[in-house]
């Protein structure tokens, strides 16, 4: 909200995953982020709504192959591409998701498509691929969604509890780990010009999992979750440990008990920590416009415009500033 004139201030805020990400890959998810988050940006300034705007950063997510998402997805461990994705708007409560879905490009889209044409909230696997055929979506092939780092990390890992110690747990308990390649699920929240609150994740969920597991990502108050009378969340990091917290959830409580929404993201990560020992990051808007970030992971690649000024960073307490003008 713009205190001189008492008018909404339009703004988003994406991220590109928590996890230790490595030097080789740091330039890019920077990179991308910042793309995204113009993407964002511009349906927020042409009046466009605030799902419309989650929707699109995350496609543009999706579309590149640095990250965990859509193109760039990891490997379970039959060597498979099984995706989850979700999105919700804040008015009415309305949303969309899909999870263990296999050959196609933009999983938000479809989850979009739940929510818009369905009276469910979540498809999964078999179902969501048919409805996505129903809907006209395209099936792509597995291939060309799989990249090479994907490839090299599933040689790697081959065992989902190693992807967790190298990628959520302390690494120092086993120096053998191996550090996990490319890991980046993606996630967006917005606020628009009427104040609309909306969130969207994408993830290809974590290497070496079981065929048919389903991460937090997609499901509502884990992966995220938004109210306009409150603000909204998007969430990344160790999906079991998510879900055993509601993180997301965790996270509009604390702030409608009166917490800055860098507080309540701050509160919700340290108490993950505390009682399922796991880790993780989070994007967060209150309704007002009030940003907040928190990640326990050794990085987060992160990005926020609001009033024609792009914030991003990727290593704790890292904050670069520039100007974005339409
Ligand atoms: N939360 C995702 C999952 O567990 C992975 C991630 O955010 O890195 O599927």
């Amino acid at each position: 909200m713009d205190d001189k004139t008492g008018k909404i201030t339009p703004t988003i805020l994406v991220h590109g995953g928590a996890w230790g990400i490595p030097d080789t890959l740091a330039e890019a998810s920077v990179e991308g982020v910042k793309a995204a988050v113009k993407v964002g940006y511009e349906v927020l300034v042409n009046g466009g709504s605030a799902v419309d705007a989650v929707e699109r950063a995350v496609r543009s997510l999706e579309d590149n192959p640095a990250f965990d998402a859509g193109h760039g997805s990891v490997l379970n461990s039959l060597k498979q591409v099984e995706m989850d994705a979700v999105i919700m708007e804040g008015d009415h409560l309305n949303a969309g998701a899909v999870a263990c879905v296999q050959n196609i490009a933009n999983p938000v889209s479809l989850a979009r498509l739940v929510m818009d044409k369905t009276d469910h909230v979540l498809l999964v696997g078999r179902g969501a691929n048919m409805f996505a055929t129903e809907m006209g979506v395209p099936s792509v092939p597995m291939e060309t969604l799989v990249t090479p780092n994907a490839v090299k990390e599933w040689e790697e890992m081959m065992a989902y509890n190693q992807t967790i110690r190298s990628c959520f747990k302390n690494r120092n308990i086993d120096e053998a780990v191996p550090v996990q390649t490319g890991h980046d699920t993606v996630g967006a929240v917005a606020l628009d010009s009427k104040g609309n609150v909306a969130f969207a994740t994408s993830t290809g969920g974590i290497t070496a999992k079981r065929p048919g597991r389903v991460g937090d990502s997609p499901l509502i108050g884990s992966g995220g979750y938004c109210d306009n009378r409150v603000g909204a969340v998007s969430t990344t990091g160790h999906g079991e440990a998510i879900i055993k917290v509601c993180l997301a959830k965790h996270i509009m409580q604390y702030m409608e008990q009166g917490y800055t929404a860098q507080e309540a993201s701050d509160k919700a990560i340290q108490y993950m920590t505390d009682r399922v020992q796991s880790s993780g990051g989070v994007i967060t808007l209150k309704n007002n416009g009030e940003i907040g970030l928190s990640f326990s992971t050794e990085r987060m690649a992160w990005a926020s415009l609001q009033s024609n000024t792009l914030n991003y960073g990727l290593n704790p307490d890292e904050k670069c500033s520039e100007k974005f003008i339409i």
